[in-house]
Parts: C-alpha cells; structure tokens; sequence
C-alpha cells in the first residue's frame, strides 16, 4: 500500500509520499525486477520503516496518491508507449519481440508482474505531489518511489519506465513561469533535459559522473540546449570519488547564480542516492550528510561552535534554503541500507529535525547493522577530479549561465484544468471493494500511528 502525505503546520508544509509493505497488495516497494536486476524496489519499504521509526511521520501527514491513468502519462509518453506497457505481462512478452526491442524492453529494463501499476502508482506519486504545490497545500512535497529520470518519450531506458520528473515538471509549468530542475543522481539525467532541451521554461541541471562510457553516455557539459533552450540545460560532468568538500562547494556555487539568474517559480530536486560512497553501480565518494564541528574560542568561558555539513543531504538543505515551492524526488540507489540511510536523513533535514546516529528499533534492523547508525563514513576510493578540472567546469558553466541577461518572462496561457481524480482506484474496484481498502487503510493508519488527532485529514482530492 502507498501513502502521500501532508502537514500544514504554522509556516511550513510538507507533503509525503511513502509507503508500507504488503506482499498482498502490490505495491511500488513489493514489485521485483528479477534475481540478478540492482533495482530493489524493496529499498523503499526500509526507507519508509525508517521514516516512521524515527517518528518523522509525526510531523507530516499522508497521502496515498492516484494511479494515474493511461492519459496522464501521454502528457508527456507517446500513447502507443503507454498502451502496450498497460497490455504487456511476462506471460506474453514472447509473443511481442519486435515491440519489446523498439521500446527497449528487456535486460536493464525487464516487463515483470504489475509493472503497469508499479509505472501508474510512482507517477501519480509525482503528480500529485506537484498538484499539491500548485494548489499551495504544501511548500515541500516528497516522493521517494519517483525520480525515474531516463525514461524517454517513446521507449524505457535505465531502469525507468515512465518519466515522472517530467510529467511533474509538466503539472508545475501551469501554474509556474519556470520550473528549475536540479539532479544529484550518479547518472545524467537525460531522460528529464532531453524532455525540456528546446524550451526555456525549464532549465535542467545534472551533476553526474561522465565519461568511461558510463551510463547514459550524455550530460557533456558542452550539451547547453538549443533553440529556445540555448542555456537553459546545464551539464556539470564529474569523474570518479568527487568527495564530499569538492561536490558541496561546486554545488552550492552553481546552484546560487542559477537561482540569482533564472529566477524560477519552483523547484524540483532528483535526489538518486547512487552518488553515495560505496554504491553498488555509483563511483562517487560522498557522504550522507558529514558535519564537521569546528570550535572557536571567542573568550576563556565562552566557545562557539559551528557545524559545517558536506554530503548528500547538504545539497538538500541548500535548495529547501531557496524558501521555493519544492518537489523532492528518489532516483537511483543501489545499496539498499544506504538509500533508505540517505532518504531518511533528508526527509529530517526538510522537517528541520536534527536525527540521533543510532538507528531505533524497526522490522529492517537486522540490515544496518553491526553499526546501527543512520549516517555513513566517506569511502576511500581515490577523486579523480583534480581542482583546475573542477574550476574550468565551473568557470564554463557560469560563462554560459552568463549569456543568460534575465530570467525569461513567459506569456502564461491560460491554466489548463487538472485531470479529475476520484477517490482511490475507483476504476479497477467495485464500490464495496473500495470501502474495504478505504477502512483497512485508515485502520492501518490508526495502528501505525499515522495520524496524532482526529482533525488529521487523509482525504485524496488532489488539484
Ligand atoms: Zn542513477
């Protein structure tokens, strides 16, 4: 089962998508790609125990959110693409070859059991997440089941089927002059630029190991956009064990002068946790979230201490410092502990919740330890970004940022409506059905403490 969730508090909101796991069920954190596939879906339940075991969900409320429909994914996918993906089982595939090979099915990107639904439940995840923005019900709105940044237009590719960052994206753009795209993912994020190459309504930004022909191959940091968008996609190619220092500092500098410039209306964060240190398919060295005291005596009494963090989760806090509507999304991430380590600790950082190390007690417990403890070292893997590799990047990337003059006014049509959303799956289930999962969800919320009072809402109108 998947939830979404929301809290307005007095000055801040957070929307939250998570989910708890039931093999009955079939949800995005149940379905399996295969034996030998690095995607574990299942990363997702342990990041969601996390979550509540920390008692982060206190301070959010949630939302399943919508399968969304064949028609909501052909905002962006061809429709034939999102036909046959709906149509196609592994029962059947042998029948299709020609197919599967045109919209590469297969190897990276296998068809297993559920995978239509899988595709319908982590983008609606996205899309409402965006409606929630658009409709100010929230400031900041996560999804860690999303953030499939390589699913292109008419075929799957890197482990993603359907590319919710753009339908997302595509949702904020009718209420948001620019939406600012920012990827932290090992990986380019070529899915989500290729998407909006041509336009200046949203610019792109990927951080990315390239080179060594690592996967997708693209994200030179000469690929700029063209067209309209001529400036507007920001490539910042890295090479392996960008550590923690290098990566925060070259981040926040970049990421400064593109808000100073662009001037967006809101933002969306991909935040793949394969650019950790010790990823299974990653090769970056950075930490989940390092701080580093350093003590300063002002007088004999008196010492003052300033914390200094560097890592993954200092890019996040970054951005939420922007105090712009915010969509913060997973990505990639292949050594399960630690994505559900990295999610967790951010989740935090948007809630200002400072988290203790040692990890409490929950069903997953058993996989962090010996150590039981949320953040991990760095690795110790050579960076061979050198740092006049990484001030010429930087100066090329802030030339171009600099043909830029102003932020681009953009005649806004008028608002195009949000699809209408019924309660649940009011589509595949009879209505009795339907009652039945809406109590056996709101009994799993009692047990599981979702909610603290009875004013809490769990409604689903979106939009
Ligand atoms: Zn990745």
């Amino acid at each position: 089962m998947l939830y979404l969730s929301v809290r307005l508090t007095q000055h801040f909101a957070l929307l939250f998508i998570c989910l708890t796991c039931s093999e009955a069920n079939g949800d995005v954190g149940s379905v399996y790609f295969g034996p030998n596939h690095p995607m574990k879906p299942h990363r997702l339940c342990m990041t969601h125990h996390l979550v509540l075991s920390y008692e982060l969900h206190k301070k959010m409320e949630i939302y399943r959110p919508h399968k969304a429909y064949p028609v909501e994914l052909a905002q962006f996918h061809s429709a034939d693409y999102v036909e046959f993906l709906h149509r196609i089982t592994p029962d059947t595939q042998h029948l299709f070859s020609h197919e599967l090979a045109k919209y590469n099915l297969g190897e990276d990107c296998p068809v297993f059991e559920n995978l239509f639904e899988f595709c319908q439940i982590y983008a609606g995840g996205t899309i409402d997440a965006a409606r929630r923005l658009n409709n100010q019900l929230c400031d900041i709105a996560i999804n860690w089941a999303g953030g499939l940044h390589h699913a292109k237009k008419c075929e799957a590719s890197g482990f993603c089927y359907i590319n919710d960052l753009v339908l997302g994206i595509l949702e904020l753009l009718k209420y948001h002059a620019r939406v600012l795209y920012i990827d932290i993912d090992v990986h380019h994020g070529d899915g989500v630029e290729e998407a909006f190459y041509f336009t200046d309504r949203v610019m792109t930004v990927s951080f990315h190991k390239f080179g060594d022909m690592f996967f997708p191959g693209t994200g030179d940091v000469k690929e700029i956009g063209e067209r309209e968008g001529k400036f507007y996609a920001i490539n910042v190619p890295l090479k392996d064990g960008i550590d923690d220092t290098s990566f925060t500092r070259l981040f926040k500098t970049i990421i400064s002068k593109v808000v100073e410039t662009y001037v967006p209306g809101a933002i969306v964060l991909q935040c793949g946790a394969d650019s950790l240190a010790r990823d299974r398919l990653g090769c970056f060295n950075l930490s989940i979230d390092a701080g580093n005291s350093s003590i300063s005596a002002v007088d004999v009494k008196v010492s003052l201490v300033v914390v200094l963090f560097a890592g993954h989760a200092e890019c996040v806090r970054f951005v939420k410092k922007f105090n712009l509507p915010l969509l913060v999304t997973g990505g990639g991430g292949y050594t399960k502990e630690n994505v559900a380590r990295c999610w967790t600790v951010e989740t935090g950082v948007l809630l200002d919740t400072e988290l203790p190390n040692e990890i409490p007690d929950n069903e997953y417990i058993k996989y962090f330890a010996p150590e039981n403890s949320l953040r991990i070292p760095n690795g110790h893997i050579e960076n061979l970004n050198s740092k006049s590799y990484l001030s010429t990047i930087k100066m090329q990337v802030l030339e171009n940022l600099r043909c830029i003059q102003h932020a681009p006014s953009v005649q806004m049509q008028e608002v195009p409506p949000d699809f209408y959303i019924p309660d649940f799956d009011e589509d595949e289930q009879n209505p009795d059905e339907r009652i039945d999962q809406h109590t056996q969800d709101k009994q799993i919320q009692r047990d599981d403490e979702y909610y603290e009072g009875e004013n809490d809402n769990d409604h689903m109108e979106v939009g």
